[in-house]
């Protein structure tokens, strides 16, 4: 095994201490990841307070990671040495479903090994990016192209691919509107990537105090979902409309504003069922979808689609001794967009 330093929560409550956790020792198709920086989603609070179920304590979580490959197994061939590298919320799946066969790796159907949390195929539960290092098979692995820095890289390896997914999937693109609910981690990446296909972007937050912002980061339009009027006004104009929002909307209202065949898809998880009326999605033959991440060579494409029109994360960077601090500041919607732990404060233990 290969001791590595690490933050933990021991408890719901936490708070997250440093704490040695250990790496499996290489396997022929492993690659170990120095990491250099790991984002704050919102799935690592809600997955380390037990909101998601049952936790195996002490929890490292973190899913955006991003680093260089600082040794390889005998067998591998796509990574070497040096490499910049990203590890999104898998770290592994059967390989033999056909959802897997098809590259959607996040669909398998015996159940893939998530990134922190869940019991792999050696039988050790997966701990995650608050640390120095983590040793991934190189299916698991992407490249991170060179003109992406490595922090602002990070968040695209879940809130950005969480939102490219669906916008490719149901053809966001010239000619299409676009609406984005909510401008948090994944909103903000979801408008970016929308304007970079060239769809026409709406952003619809609760008041206009993001306004600014959002017209800077590739929006065509902002309303406030607060202002009734703004539902009048956008009466079946959308084609696809993402929700990024996990707390509870009135979904009909949001189905009111897609076109014909338009559809609502949620990226976002709230805790309780949502309510819907069938008579919001009969009226225009619009559907109300889900999405969950990406598989990974999508998660490539996305990457080099970010490359290739210069966006990535808009991020804070913080030390690994402001992870409690941070994940309050997640909490109260106060992050402009995502904050990225730097792994080189880490500490030793
Ligand atoms: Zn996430
Ligand atoms: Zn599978």
């Amino acid at each position: 095994m290969i001791k590595v330093n690490a933050r933990a929560t021991f408890s719901p409550e936490g708070p997250f201490s440093l704490t040695t956790i250990e790496r499996r020792n290489l396997q022929p198709k492993d690659v170990l990841i120095e990491i250099k920086y790991a984002g704050i989603c919102h799935s690592d609070i809600h997955t380390a307070r037990g909101e998601w179920g049952p936790v195996n304590y002490p929890l490292v979580p973190g899913h955006e990671i991003a680093g260089i490959v600082s040794q390889v197994g005998s067998e591998v061939t796509k990574y070497a040495i040096g490499d910049r590298v990203g590890v999104g919320c898998l770290v592994d799946s059967c390989g033999e479903c056909s959802h897997c066969h098809q590259g959607e790796e996040q669909y398998c159907l015996n159940g893939n090994t998530g990134t922190y949390g869940s019991t792999d195929r050696y039988g050790q539960i997966t701990q995650g990016g608050y640390s120095t290092h983590i040793v991934v098979t190189e299916d698991f692995v992407v490249q991170i192209p060179d003109n992406i820095p490595l922090d602002a890289a990070a968040p695209l390896l879940c809130a950005g691919i969480t939102t490219y997914s669906p916008l490719r999937h149901w053809g966001a693109g010239p000619g299409k509107k676009v609406a984005v609910v909510g401008l948090g981690g994944l909103g903000h990446m979801g408008v970016k990537i929308a304007h970079a296909m060239g769809a026409e972007v709406t952003v619809l937050s609760q008041s206009l105090k993001k306004k600014e912002d959002g017209l800077h980061l590739g929006a065509d339009h902002y309303y406030a979902t607060s202002d009734p009027e703004t539902f009048k006004l956008l009466a079946g104009s959308f084609d696809l409309i993402v929700n990024t929002v996990s707390a509870q909307i009135n979904i009909d209202a949001y189905l009111s504003l897609l076109a014909l065949d338009g559809t609502l898809v949620n990226v976002g998880a709230p805790a309780d069922p949502l309510a819907v009326n069938v008579f919001s999605l009969i009226a225009h033959r619009r559907s109300f979808a889900g999405s969950m991440i990406g598989g990974i060579r999508e998660t490539q494409e996305m990457l080099n689609f970010c490359a290739e029109h210069n966006i990535a994360s808009e991020i804070e960077v913080i030390s690994a001794d402001q992870i409690d601090e941070a994940w309050e500041r997640v909490l109260a919607s106060d992050v402009r967009y995502r904050f990225v732990i730097d792994i080189s404060t880490m500490g030793q233990e």
